[in-house]
């Protein structure tokens, strides 16, 4: 079956340096393993891709890249360098990859441009954010204009795990708690609640969030987002629909890292069929492993095929579709 994966990462070498964030977090072979993978975007990765029937990785740069970057100018100026090269890959194989845009949200107006120069003139598919920027998270008042701009253009906006600017007390004292094991799911479903209670998607009903990992636990809670809300919190303006509504309708997630029946399951039965996209996360997940799981995963062909490719060529843009 045709297969379409979109949170498959690249590098830069002038990002490189900002990898050290997500390393901390992660084991060092691992670590060292994957960056001439993140920096090949040539016969090694194609071999790879073929090895395990990918037909096409929609690239992104491997976090947190830009995002924390405290000199704004030097991060718009790194983030449309990263672009440039990500869409002439793209341009030397156009079959294979597409693109995530990388976007310096230290100054959202210009993350709006640069998104619009990204799926306009460089015909990629959405962007990728790497969590909060220097502590600002999407759903600051300052990120509106983003979001109009996203919006008008139908632009799917992937927020991808990261640190918190902070460490909270319930991760001190296990190591392991922080990062991939646990830390950054909540930090992403978090994120992702913020834009829902913030009203975002009520504003810009064509926003479009993807989250990876089946979600980011979401699809499991929705009920209970929905039954505790009104006896917890009272949004300011007040959100005319649940949470779970805005998840259905605005909210995507892939499979990237998690190669299992059951979260897939819940995913298509939380957030519908038509919203969920296969995925590996590429290079820190073993693509063998995501395609073996694929292969085999208990699903109608009519389903597997909307999650393999038939979702990613609706939803993102500048697809074929086939
Ligand atoms: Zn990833």
């Amino acid at each position: 079956m045709k297969t379409i994966a979109l949170e498959e990462h690249f590098l830069i070498p002038e990002l490189e340096t900002y990898l050290e964030e997500t390393f901390q977090n992660v084991n060092r072979d691992l670590a060292a393993r994957a960056v001439p993978r993140l920096l090949d975007t040539g016969a090694g990765r194609l071999e790879t891709m073929d090895a395990c029937g990918l037909d096409m990785a929609v690239l992104s740069i491997a976090g947190p890249g830009v995002q924390i970057e405290p000199d704004t100018a030097l991060a718009g100026d790194l983030a449309r360098k990263a672009n440039d090269v990500l869409a002439g890959i793209m341009a030397e194989h156009p079959a294979r990859y597409g693109g995530l845009a990388h976007l310096a949200m230290q100054d959202p107006a210009g993350a709006a441009d640069e998104l619009e120069r990204c799926v306009t003139d460089l015909n990629m598919q959405g962007a990728m954010v790497n969590g909060q920027t220097l502590g600002r998270y999407l759903d600051a008042p300052e990120n509106e204009v983003f979001w109009e701009r996203a919006a008008a253009l139908r632009a799917p906006v992937y927020i991808h795990p990261g640190n918190p600017v902070s460490k909270p007390v319930c991760f001190e004292g296990h190591p392991g708690l922080w990062g991939p094991f646990w830390s950054w799911g909540v930090e992403t479903g978090t994120h992702a609640l913020r834009l829902v209670l913030a009203g975002v998607f009520e504003r810009y009903p064509d926003a479009r969030l993807i989250l990876g990992h089946m979600g980011e636990g979401l699809p499991f809670m929705m009920w209970r987002f929905d039954s505790r809300l009104p006896v917890s919190y009272h949004p300011e303006p007040p959100l005319p629909e649940p949470p779970s509504f805005y998840l259905r309708r605005n909210v995507t997630c892939t499979t990237s890292g998690v190669f299992d029946d059951v979260p897939l399951r819940c995913a298509l039965d939380g957030l519908g069929e038509d919203n969920v996209m296969y995925s590996i996360d590429y290079p820190f997940e073993a693509s063998n492993l995501a395609d073996e799981w694929i292969s085999k995963a208990d699903f109608p062909d009519r389903v597997k095929e909307k999650v393999c490719f038939r979702n990613a060529e609706r939803i993102l843009l500048n697809m074929t579709a086939s």
